[in-house]
C-alpha cells in the first residue's frame, strides 16, 4: 500500500500536523519510536502555550494533542525510522526492523535531544546523579546540593524547579550573562537558593559509582575548584533528532533541516516542523504551528 502522507515523530508538531492531515482526510499515521510527547513530556509546567493562563503540565498538554489527533482519525504506529530512500515518485522509509513503509510524503517531526558536555565522568554518572531531565531526576535531590550547567531557558527554568527539591542549586554558566529571556532570570535572580557561577566551565564530572563533585574552571582566572555535589543537570541547548536524513536533504551544519514557509524541505514530498527545523524560536507554539502548515502543504500538493 502507498500512503498518503507519514508522519515522523509525535510531538507537539508531528500531533499538530495529524490534527490537521486528519481533518483534510488524508491516509496516513504518526510513527513514534517510543509514546507521543516528545520533549514537552519531560516539561513540568507550560507556561507560554496561548490558552492556559494558569499553565498546564506537558503531560496534560501532550494527552490532549494525542486525543485530538486520534479523533480526527490519525493514529500513531511504533517504529523507529533508520532511512528515508527515493522510490521513483514515492519515498520508501526504512526501520530499524527491516520494515519498508511506501508513502507519497513524509513531514519530519523528529525534535531534538540534549546536547552532552563530553567531559570525563559525565557518561559513567548519567543515571547516577548526571541527568537530563529535572522534572524525571528532581525529586531524588531532596535536601541535596545540585548543579546546572547551562545559561539558555531550559537550564534557568529548570533551576528554579529544582530550587524546590535541592537545599541549593548552582549555576554554571561559561559567560557572565545569561542567555535566557528576561522574566526566567529574573526568577532566578530572586531565588535565594540558586547560586551563579559565572565564566565557569565543567571539566570533569568526579566521583565513583555517583556524582560527588565537579572539578570547574573559570575561564577569566584559570582558577580550577572542585565543588562537592550530589546531582548535576545539564541543559547545555540541544541537537537535531535527523542524523537518517542528512544525506537526502538540505541541513545546516549542526543538521537542523531547511525549509520554505510551506516546510517544504530540498526533496519533494518531504516536509518538516518543530525543533528539527532550522528557525528562530523553537517552542510549542510554533511547533504545532510548523506542523498544520506542512499538513496543510501536503494536502494542497495532493489536491
Ligand atoms: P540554548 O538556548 O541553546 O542555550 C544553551 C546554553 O548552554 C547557552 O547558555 C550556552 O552558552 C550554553 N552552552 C552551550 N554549549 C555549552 C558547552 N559546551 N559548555 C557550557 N555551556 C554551553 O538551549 P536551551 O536552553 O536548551 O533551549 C533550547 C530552545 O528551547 C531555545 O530556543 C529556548 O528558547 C527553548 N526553550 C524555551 C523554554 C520556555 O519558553 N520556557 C524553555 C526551555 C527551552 P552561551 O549562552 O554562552 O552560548
Amino acid at each position: 500500500m502507498i500512503h498518503d502522507l507519514v508522519i515522523i515523530g509525535g510531538g507537539p508538531a508531528g500531533l499538530a500536523a495529524a490534527i490537521y492531515a486528519g481533518r483534510a482526510d488524508l491516509e496516513g499515521f504518526i510513527l513514534e519510536k517510543m509514546s507521543p510527547g516528545g520533549q514537552v513530556l519531560i516539561t513540568d509546567i507550560v507556561e507560554n502555550y496561548p490558552g492556559f493562563p494558569d499553565g498546564i503540565t506537558g503531560f496534560e498538554l501532550v494527552e490532549k494533542l494525542s486525543e485530538h489527533a486520534k479523533k480526527f482519525g490519525f493514529g500513531v504506529e511504533n517504529g523507529e525510522v533508520e532511512a528515508i530512500e527515493q522510490a521513483g515518485e514515492n519515498l520508501n522509509i526504512i526501520l530499524a526492523d527491516e520494515r519498508v513503509i511506501t508513502t507519497r510524503n513524509v513531514i519530519i517531526a523528529t525534535g531534538a535531544t540534549h546536547r552532552r558536555l563530553g567531559v570525563k565522568g559525565e557518561e559513567r554518572l548519567t543515571g547516577r546523579g548526571v541527568s537530563y531531565c529535572a522534572t524525571c531526576d528532581g525529586p531524588f535531590f531532596r535536601d541535596q546540593r545540585v548543579a546546572v550547567v547551562g545559561g539558555g531557558d531550559s537550564a534557568v527554568q529548570e533551576a528554579v524547579f529544582l530550587s524546590r527539591f535541592a537545599s541549593k542549586v548552582y549555576l554554571i554558566h561559561r559567560r557572565d550573562e545569561l542567555r535566557a529571556v528576561k522574566v526566567l532570570q529574573e526568577r532566578a535572580f530572586s531565588n535565594e537558593k540558586i547560586e551563579f557561577i559565572w565564566d565557569s566551565v565543567v571539566e570533569e564530572i568526579e566521583g565513583q559509582d555517583q556524582v560527588k563533585s565537579v572539578r570547574v574552571r573559570n575561564v577569566k582566572t584559570g582558577e580550577v575548584t572542585h565543588l562537592p555535589l550530589d546531582g548535576v543537570f545539564i541543559f547545555i541547548g540541544i541537537e537535531p533528532a535527523t542524523n537518517f536524513v542528512r544525506d537526502l536533504i538540505e541541513t545546516d551544519e549542526q543538521g537542523f533541516i531547511k525549509t520554505d514557509e510551506w516546510m517544504r524541505t530540498s526533496l519533494k514530498g518531504v516536509y518538516a516542523a518543530g525543533d528539527c527545523r532550522l528557525k528562530p524560536l523553537l517552542q510549542i507554539v510554533t511547533a504545532v504551528a510548523e506542523g498544520a502548515t506542512a499538513a496543510f502543504a501536503v494536502e494542497q500538493e495532493m489536491a
